[in-house]
């Protein structure tokens, strides 16, 4: 095996390597949180604690409606049955009677509308809870899909990581370091495929000695105009 075809072999490692390493960061990502099922259970928390607000403001209101027929009914009680005589009393009742409808009739207002905002209140806390349990189960499935992904990712990795100390061993010290220098300035990518005398990287046409010299595969030909590792397969 040439120096070229060996680096090129090297670089086919790295690329895969690259990849799999970026998409298994992305996966354990994933995984970490899934910020709009979060969301959706904050919102369905705070959804239900204002229904229970209001169903406890609406059950103060009934109870104190209750208490304000009662009285109505005791006083009306005593204002009918001929036991008060003393008409300033009498006059003083009526009064009373008359406040305690008004005081009722507006009580009487804010119950339906309490009713109204409950019922609101509930038919939006319904929605949310499909929603969260919709969305908790499409989570349960990604879950168990990225769960294989990153448990294939982890064993392929440690595969390309083996074969590439392997071949690393099998390479000069500079060689490598120009390798190495170059991948890091040329976005990864540091051999460059020969296409008679064409370098397929950069698209640059190449003066044939160059070509020739990359052909032969004695010592590493370097693309005049991007400096990679030119390699040509046979
Ligand atoms: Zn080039």
């Amino acid at each position: 095996m040439s120096k070229a075809e060996t680096l090129y072999r090297l670089q086919t490692i790295d690329l895969e390597i690259d990849e799999r390493s970026r998409r298994l960061k992305e996966v354990k990502a994933i995984l970490e949180g899934n910020e709009e099922l979060q969301q959706v259970r904050q919102a369905l928390q705070d959804g239900e604690k204002k229904l229970s607000r209001q169903r406890a403001k609406l059950r103060d209101q009934e109870l104190e409606m209750r208490s304000l027929a009662h009285k109505i009914a005791s006083v009306e009680e005593r204002l009918y049955g001929g036991h008060i005589k003393n008409p300033k009393e009498l006059a003083s009742r009526q009064e009373e009677v008359q406040y305690l409808k008004r005081r009722k009739g507006g009580l009487e207002d804010q119950v339906l509308e309490m009713m109204i905002e409950v019922e609101d209140s509930e038919t939006s806390v319904t929605e949310q809870r499909e929603r969260l349990a919709r969305l908790e189960a499409e989570w349960q499935e990604t879950q168990a899909q990225l769960s294989v992904e990153q448990s294939e990712l982890a064993i392929r990795l440690s595969q390309l990581k083996a074969k590439r100390a392997k071949l690393q061993k099998t390479i000069e010290a500079h060689d490598l370091a120009l390798y190495e220098d170059l991948r890091q300035r040329r976005y990864g990518q540091a051999v460059a495929l020969l296409e008679g005398e064409l370098c397929q990287s950069c698209r640059v046409t190449l003066p044939s000695r160059k070509a020739q010299q990359a052909r032969q595969g004695k010592e590493l030909a370097l693309c005049s105009n991007c400096e990679r590792i030119l390699y040509m397969e046979r």
